[in-house]
């Protein structure tokens, strides 16, 4: 008998790399080329590191209501957390307790087999169809809820959102999460269906659209039943989540309506830039509402591609499994850095 019979064994998820090293254009995690509102960046100067002395208000007032304002909804239809994964994580602890699977397609945020796996809930993976579109009957049947990322990573493809209702509309026994991490780019949100179900959770994140990745800011949207039910867990797990810069900052951040606009449409036109120059080059993908681009090359392999741009000090993220081995997801940066990854694609495939 040793002590680690009694450790819970988990395999954890492996992040994107963060590379110390500084002259690199990364691309490999979906981050905001662009810097925050300015506001959060004149607030962080004059942060009063003498307030940090008390605890961080457990009811996240500020940015609650600052988020309930800018998506017009009550504060009581709001939950946030550090990060969307700790929103998403503390979901799956709540509304995930059925000894029936949870279901969420096989190519999807790599983050949802590893709660379910640590968090002991049954689920199932269902294969993508092979343009990587989900097939909505296959969640219709019995199951112990259902998590879409919409549009969904790292495929980057989008399931129109009467699609997205229906799915929920055939689920009321369960919970429906729908992981939102990139419908500022493009896609569609499922906000305002909240009020007409009350099985949904919309999750959203500040990592991406927001360009807040560093300051861990997620939030979900619920009908007020729903969001008391993950309040309940929060405090029944940790008070104190968020830290009061990230509350300050966060309300400031989302009150700056365009900033936030400006730097979203332009991560769009340099992706749909991207995207003609990346066909041109011989590469295919499915079309693309986040931003990244999720591509495929015609003749050489996911991996010599990788490599040769890794050496050339850009990095994209890949995955050695199944179906998508051959992708690479490259994430939209500034126009000068997509610039550089093109010339150096061609370098290589010319
Ligand atoms: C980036 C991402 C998240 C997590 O974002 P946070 O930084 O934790 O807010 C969640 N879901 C998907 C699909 C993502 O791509």
């Amino acid at each position: 008998m040793s002590w680690e019979e009694n450790v819970r064994k988990v395999v954890p998820y492996t992040p994107g790399e963060q590379p110390k090293v500084k002259n690199i254009i990364k691309l490999n995690t979906n981050e905001n080329p662009y810097p925050p509102a300015p506001a959060v960046v004149e607030a962080l100067k004059n942060m009063d590191a003498e307030s940090f002395k008390k605890y961080p208000d457990p009811t996240c007032d500020v940015l609650v209501e600052a988020i309930a304002d800018f998506y017009e909804v009550d504060k009581e239809n709001v939950f946030v957390g550090v990060g969307s994964d700790d929103v998403l994580a503390m979901a799956f602890m709540t509304f995930f307790n059925s000894d029936k699977p949870v279901l969420f397609p096989d190519i999807t945020y790599s983050f949802y087999d590893v709660w379910a796996e640590l968090f002991r809930i049954p689920y199932k993976q269902i294969p993508l169809l092979d343009d990587f579109s989900v097939r909505i009957e296959d969640y219709f049947g019995e199951n112990g809820g259902v998590v879409l990322a919409n549009p969904n990573a790292p495929t980057g493809a989008q399931l129109p959102i009467d699609a997205v209702e229906e799915v929920i509309k055939r689920n009321p026994d369960v919970v429906v999460i729908v992981d939102e991490a990139y419908a500022d780019f493009g896609g569609q949100s499922v906000l305002p269906l909240i009020d007409k179900y009350d099985n949904l959770l919309v999750v959203q994140t500040f990592s991406k659209s927001r360009s807040m990745a560093g300051m861990r800011i997620g939030y979900a949207f619920g009908c007020k039943k729903l969001i008391k039910y993950l309040l309940d867990v929060k405090f029944a797990y940790n008070s104190y989540t968020m830290n009061m810069p990230a509350l300050e900052l966060g309300s400031l951040a989302i009150k700056d309506r365009a900033y936030f606009e400006k730097t979203v449409s332009m991560i769009v036109n340099t992706r749909e830039r991207v995207k003609k120059e990346l066909r041109g080059l011989g590469f295919e993908f499915a079309d693309s509402k986040t931003n990244f681009v999720f591509a495929k090359h015609k003749e050489k392999s996911g991996k010599e591609i990788f490599d040769y741009l890794r050496a050339n000090n850009i990095i994209v993220r890949r995955w050695d499994a199944p179906r998508i081995k051959e992708h690479l997801r490259i994430s939209i940066g500034t126009d000068e850095e997509m610039d550089i990854l093109i010339a150096k694609l061609k370098e290589f495939l010319g």
